[in-house]
């Protein structure tokens, strides 16, 4: 593959952008390649060289780079009669009668502009209602760039996990390890009264996908309701990805106080939500006093596309189509693995999918594999995946990044660029994309 114009364009962008990318999970080495343009479940970068991508703008496009029609022409609509005004419109009241409608937590949202905005929202909200500081959450989780979830280390050790957040900030946090029942029923017998909410992924998403041990949800459900704390689910990636319209919440029958929302609920544009019960979301001004604002919340360009979005879904068999083409992929994955790699271990669920270059879920955690993994039917190495971020944090990470990712890319298949980032189809991906990328993980492996 010729790579001549990416490599330029990323000399161009060194000297203006930070380390030439606004995210830094998009440095890729030695040099990014740069996307001209989408086109249904490919990209092509501005070499022409085409990718089948399971990046998907890290999980917001549901139906890849080829919106439905009626997305598209909402899209067009309002941003030709705005884009937006400093005033209410019609279409964010839609937006949030429809994901009230169907989430089980949500009876009232207030829509921000990513999913950090919501986690940090959906905290602050904790802290004002409970009138208590500390929250619970689990190490390798991922709630964005937020000042009180940047922190490692565990129960009575956290400190910020990035230079510029004062150690102060993670007095207030208390890192747990996933899946692990009694640390955290420990961890609110001590501080207990302190304790404004747990925060937590129902699946750990950014960490190479860790599912939870069957139980472990309803546990955190039963402990902070014990202890007058609010649970949280942060659903900005398995929110309507996992488990359809209803969002894992909905798959594992488990229901939050606060759920947190991004990626496909803006339909491809920027967008978070904190939703939940009414009497908690309406401490947000101007009803209550936990302050929250935000200049271009509520888009109307972001809410048309996110609304479309959806109801696209519940009109037709895309979470059919998407979660069958993910079981086929993890499937396929497996035989490979059985074969080439029996070290290696495929996690995921609906249509998230992620190889983990290690089975130590099996080797260190054999307590929490036999008591079983919720993911009993989807997932067919349920009894060896990963139960802590911990696990996957022990795979072969630097072969992954450094020689797999690389191959799969050199035969046209665009994987997220780390061990730790959940992979996804769309509802572009048809049955060929998922053998010939079957056909690269085995030339690959
Ligand atoms: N929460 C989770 C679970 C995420 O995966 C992410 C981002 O990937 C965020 C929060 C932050 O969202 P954003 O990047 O839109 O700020």
């Amino acid at each position: 593959m010729n790579h001549d114009e990416s490599r330029a364009l990323y000399d161009r962008a060194l000297s203006v952008l930070a380390g030439g990318v606004n995210s830094s999970v998009r440095a890729t080495q030695p040099y990014p390649f740069f996307v001209e343009r989408g086109d249904g479940a490919h990209v092509i970068d501005a070499d022409g060289n085409r990718y089948i991508d399971y990046v998907l703008g890290y999980g917001p496009l549901l139906y890849g780079h080829d919106a439905p029609e009626p997305v598209q022409s909402a899209v067009q609509k309002h941003a030709a009669a705005g884009p937006m005004y400093g005033a209410p419109t019609e279409i964010e009241v839609e937006h949030a009668e429809f994901v009230a409608r169907h989430v089980p937590s949500v009876e009232m949202l207030r829509f921000v502009n990513s999913g950090t905005e919501a986690t940090v929202s959906a905290v602050r909200l904790a802290r004002g209602v409970t009138g208590r500081d500390k929250i619970v959450v689990m190490q390798g989780g991922y709630h964005g760039a937020q000042e009180s979830t940047l922190v490692e280390g565990g129960p009575g050790n956290a400190k910020p996990s990035t230079p510029g957040i004062p150690s102060s900030f993670a007095e207030h946090t208390i890192p747990v390890p996933f899946n692990d029942e009694e640390t955290v029923r420990e961890v609110f017998e001590e501080h207990g009264e302190d304790i404004a909410a747990v925060l937590t992924e129902p699946i750990l998403a950014n960490t190479g996908i860790v599912h939870p041990v069957d139980g472990y949800l309803e546990a955190l459900r039963d402990v902070t309701e014990e202890h007058g704390a609010l649970l949280i689910f942060d659903e900005v990636i398995t929110g309507f990805r996992v488990g359809g319209l209803q969002c894992a919440q909905g798959k594992f029958g488990v229901t939050p106080d606060l759920t947190t929302f991004g990626k496909i609920i803006g339909g491809g544009f920027p967008v978070g939500a904190v939703g939940g019960k009414a009497e908690l979301v309406e401490q947000f001004p101007p009803g209550g006093d936990v302050f929250q604002s935000g200049t271009f919340s509520g888009h109307p360009v972001t809410m048309a596309a996110g609304h479309e979005y959806l109801k696209y879904a519940a009109e037709n068999d895309v979470y059919g189509h998407v979660d069958r083409l993910g079981e086929k992929l993890r499937s396929g994955i497996t035989d490979i693995l059985e074969d080439q790699a029996p070290e290696y271990t495929v996690v995921g669920t609906d249509s998230m999918f992620k190889t983990v270059f290690t089975r130590h879920g099996t080797a260190e955690r054999a307590d929490a594999c036999a008591d079983g993994c919720a993911q009993v039917e989807s997932c067919p190495n349920y009894d060896v995946c990963p139960k802590t971020g911990a696990d996957v944090s022990k795979a072969e990470t630097d072969r992954w990044e450094r020689v797999f990712w690389q191959e799969m890319k050199d035969q046209g298949v665009f994987l997220t660029a780390n061990q730790f980032e959940s992979q996804f189809v769309s509802y572009a991906h048809t049955d060929e994309d998922i053998e010939e990328t079957l056909e690269a993980y085995k030339q690959a492996l």
